[in-house]
């Protein structure tokens, strides 16, 4: 079924070849999986399993990043979901916002494909103990959102235009406290709301660089100290492969 609804929405575009000298490379430098599951949630979303012995015996920690290589020399970042390093798999949630390279790759992936990705690799990372904390981010966030709820209480508030499709995400990932919002004022309103509710959280700012400087704008009016924010930026208007 979902296979099916795949192939029926895809068959026009063509993925990327990774050429001869760029796949004896990702042999040698990544880990290479095989496309276990693909499940589209909404028009807008598709949730990733990928497997293999070279998933199994690592280290993983949520807020985790791997570069997904696309084939001719093109990498995107995703987040973990989850890793299971016994099974050796992982999930990763992709949000698919235009016709780019990222998307055209996972509109054009089949059941079995093979993959090769670097990392995972340290990009967000919360203190041993850190509980509560409040993440805010958008559609690329939803994932990190899932690694991070499984490790300590997370507050999530998303930026979304689309709001419907990004509930059925939270739904489907089952994420607890989390909101979305599209409007600005009412994203501010729902942070302040937070931070009051919860004053000593820690704070996870991830999505839109301009959104994060807007929301970083907001912690320091609150006067929220710098050692309990992080922040990383997933994408910029303009730019490509932010990382
Ligand atoms: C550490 C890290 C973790 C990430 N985790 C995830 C994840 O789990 N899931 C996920 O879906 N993404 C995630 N991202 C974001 C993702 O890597 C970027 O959105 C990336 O640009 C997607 O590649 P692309 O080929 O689709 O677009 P690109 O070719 O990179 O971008 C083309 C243009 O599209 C626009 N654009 C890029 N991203 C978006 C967007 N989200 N919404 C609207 N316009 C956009 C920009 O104007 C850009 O110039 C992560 C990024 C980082 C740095």
């Amino acid at each position: 079924m979902r296979l099916a609804r795949l192939q029926g929405m895809d068959t026009l575009i063509s993925p990327p070849r990774a050429g001869r000298f760029e796949a004896a490379l990702q042999k040698i430098f990544t880990r290479s999986a095989r496309v276990q599951d693909i499940e589209p949630i909404g028009e807008g979303f598709r949730l990733l399993t990928l497997d293999g012995d070279a998933l199994r015996n690592l280290d993983w920690t949520p807020g985790d990043k791997i570069q997904v290589m696309l084939g001719g020399w093109v990498q995107r970042t995703y987040t973990p979901i989850s890793w299971d390093a016994e099974a050796g798999s992982t999930r990763i949630l992709v949000y698919l916002h235009g016709d780019t390279p990222g998307t055209q790759w996972v509109r054009a992936l089949r059941l079995g494909d093979s993959c090769a990705f670097f990392g995972p690799r340290k990009s967000i990372r919360l203190a041993p103990a850190a509980s509560p904390v409040i993440l805010f981010g958008d559609e690329t966030s939803l994932g990190l959102g899932a690694a991070l709820s499984a490790q300590a209480t997370t507050y999530m508030l998303f930026e979304s235009a689309k709001r419907a499709d990004t509930e059925a995400v939270m739904h489907r990932l089952r994420l607890p406290n989390a909101s979305v919002e599209s409007d600005p004022h009412a994203l501010q309103a729902a942070m302040a709301a937070l931070l009051q509710a919860h004053p000593d959280a820690d704070i996870v700012l991830t999505g839109k660089a301009g959104a994060i400087q807007q929301m970083s704008r907001l912690l320091h009016q609150h006067g929220t100290a710098a050692k309990r924010r992080q922040s990383k930026a997933y994408w910029a208007p303009g730019k490509t492969g932010l990382d």
